[in-house]
C-alpha cells in the first residue's frame, strides 16, 4: 500500500521507514510533486496534523498521514508546546530554541518535560488520530551530537543519555513519534494487511 507522509524532513522519513514493513510504501511530499508550504495555524498539535493531512488528501487525492510534535515543559505551563519550532522566533532555529529554553529554565529545579506527537491519518475517506508521549527532563546543558531539534537537551525518563546520544533505533523505540507511529503501524497491520 502506498501512503503519503506529509513531510520532507529526512530525519522523520528515515525514522518512520525504519519502523514500517515493506508492505507499506511511504512516499514524501517531494515524491508526489507537492512543494506547497502548509502553514501550521491551529492552536493544537492535533489541529495542525489534521490541517496538513487534509491539505494533501483534498488537493492531491492521496491517502496520507501527517504529524505535529511539541515539547511541553511542566514549569512553563506546557510551553513551548505547539509553538516549539519557533520558540525563539522566526526563522525556526534549533540552536536558538534550545538556548532560549535553557535560559528560561536557568534557576528552575523542576525540569520535567514531555514530547508529544499527534498523528492524523486520512485513509479511504476516514480519519484517525494517534498520539505518542515521551516523558523526561530538560538537561542543564547540551549533550550529544545525533538527532535534531531539542534532542541534545532532552533526557528521556529512565535513561542516562540524552536523545542526541542515542542511536536512532534506540530513540525510535521510546520516542513520542515512535510511539505514535507504532500505533499507526499496528492499526494499518490490523486493518490493511
Ligand atoms: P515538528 O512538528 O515535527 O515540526 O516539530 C516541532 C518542533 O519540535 C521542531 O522544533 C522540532 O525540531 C522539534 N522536534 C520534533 N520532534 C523532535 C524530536 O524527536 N527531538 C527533538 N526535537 C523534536
Amino acid at each position: 500500500m502506498k501512503l503519503v507522509f506529509a513531510t520532507n524532513n529526512l530525519n522523520k522519513l528515515k525514522e518512520v521507514q525504519e519502523m514500517l514493513s515493506s508492505s507499506i510504501e511511504i512516499v514524501s511530499l517531494k515524491d508526489i510533486n507537492c512543494f506547497d508550504e502548509v502553514d501550521e495555524t491551529e492552536p493544537t498539535l492535533e489541529g495542525n496534523a489534521k490541517l496538513k493531512a487534509d491539505y494533501i488528501t483534498e488537493n492531491f487525492g492521496y491517502n496520507c498521514f501527517a504529524d505535529d510534535t511539541g515539547l511541553e515543559v511542566e514549569s512553563l505551563d506546557g510551553k513551548p508546546g505547539v509553538y516549539s519550532a519557533r520558540f525563539a522566533g522566526e526563522p525556526a532555529n534549533s540552536e536558538h530554541n534550545m538556548q532560549k529554553l535553557l535560559t528560561d529554565l536557568e534557576d528552575n529545579k523542576n525540569r520535567k518535560a514531555q514530547f508529544r506527537t499527534a498523528v492524523c491519518l486520512n485513509l479511504d475517506n476516514k480519519q484517525y488520530l494517534f498520539e505518542g508521549v515521551c516523558k523526561g527532563d530538560i538537561l542543564k546543558e547540551k549533550q550529544g551530537e545525533k538527532g535534531f531539534g531539542y534532542d541534545p537537551i532532552f533526557k528521556p525518563a529512565g535513561f542516562s543519555e540524552s536523545f542526541a546520544e542515542m542511536k536512532s533505533e534506540e530513540k525510535n523505540k521510546i520516542s513520542h513519534r515512535g510511539i505514535a507511529i507504532q500505533q499507526l503501524v499496528a492499526f494499518l497491520k490490523e486493518n490493511y494487511s
